[in-house]
């Protein structure tokens, strides 16, 4: 039956179609003819797009079989709270980050919208008190241990050479201001440079070829003296 060309005769001509079809029964070899010629093809977004039209609201709530009333689980909940409650840009707490999960107010997970609100995960997780949990575990083998003079010297070693980006030192500078406002006061505090911890005092008197090893120390020597000549020349300037 070959296709009109009159428009409004196509939908005639396609239920014409589907009423012959109707008489006829797939076989198995049939359905997998048909599948085989599917494969590889992707379907289009446009198609998508017309096929998500197509069953809007045709399983919503009620109509759904598996609707479950508010005897539903948690993750259907969720599900059934997601496509329904408005995700705003930004977190509904910090209103800084993009909020990730739905997180429940009343702690009674009810079947209502504004029982729920959108967070990201950081604010999910403190509000939680996932965190203050994890610290406790992550921390309870460190608790009265101090680094030995071997594990900070391991930590130095790594660090070296490595350098810190700007965006990082702001971090850093950040972190400790608030450190310091939570009430912490430096150890060197009102302390001369003389008082040197157990770590530096094995390094005194010692010469550099003995803590780097040679060739770091010719490195760090042409350093110093670069920087030394440097200096002097700079005086120079100024005096003369
Ligand atoms: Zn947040």
């Amino acid at each position: 039956m070959p296709q009109p060309k009159d428009k409004t005769k196509i939908q005639e001509w396609k239920n014409k179609i589907s009423e012959k079809l109707k008489k006829y029964e797939k076989t198995k070899e049939h359905k997998k003819n048909i599948s085989k010629s599917h494969l590889g093809k992707k379907t289009t977004q446009e198609t998508i797009r017309k096929l998500k039209k197509s069953c809007n609201g045709i399983n919503l709530a009620e109509k759904n079989g598996n609707w479950k009333g508010d005897k539903v689980k948690l993750r259907g909940l969720h599900r059934w709270i997601e496509s329904r409650k408005f995700k705003p840009k930004l977190c509904e707490k910090c209103k800084r980050r993009k909020p990730r999960e739905l997180s429940n107010t009343s702690g009674n997970y009810l079947r209502d919208i504004n029982d729920f609100e959108w967070l990201c995960s950081k604010c999910h997780f403190i509000k939680d008190g996932k965190i203050e949990k994890l610290k406790l575990i992550a921390g309870k083998h460190l608790i009265g241990k101090k680094y030995s003079d071997i594990h900070r010297e391991n930590i130095s070693k790594s660090l070296k050479g490595i350098k810190f980006t700007k965006k990082h030192k702001k971090n850093i500078s950040k972190s400790q201001k608030k450190k310091y406002k939570n009430g912490y006061i430096n150890p060197m505090k009102n302390k001369k440079r003389n008082d040197l911890s157990e770590y530096n005092k094995r390094r005194k008197g010692k010469t550099f070829e003995e803590i780097y090893g040679f060739d770091k120390a010719q490195e760090i020597k042409n350093k110093l003296s670069n920087a030394l000549q440097l200096s002097e020349n700079l005086k120079e300037k100024i005096t003369s």
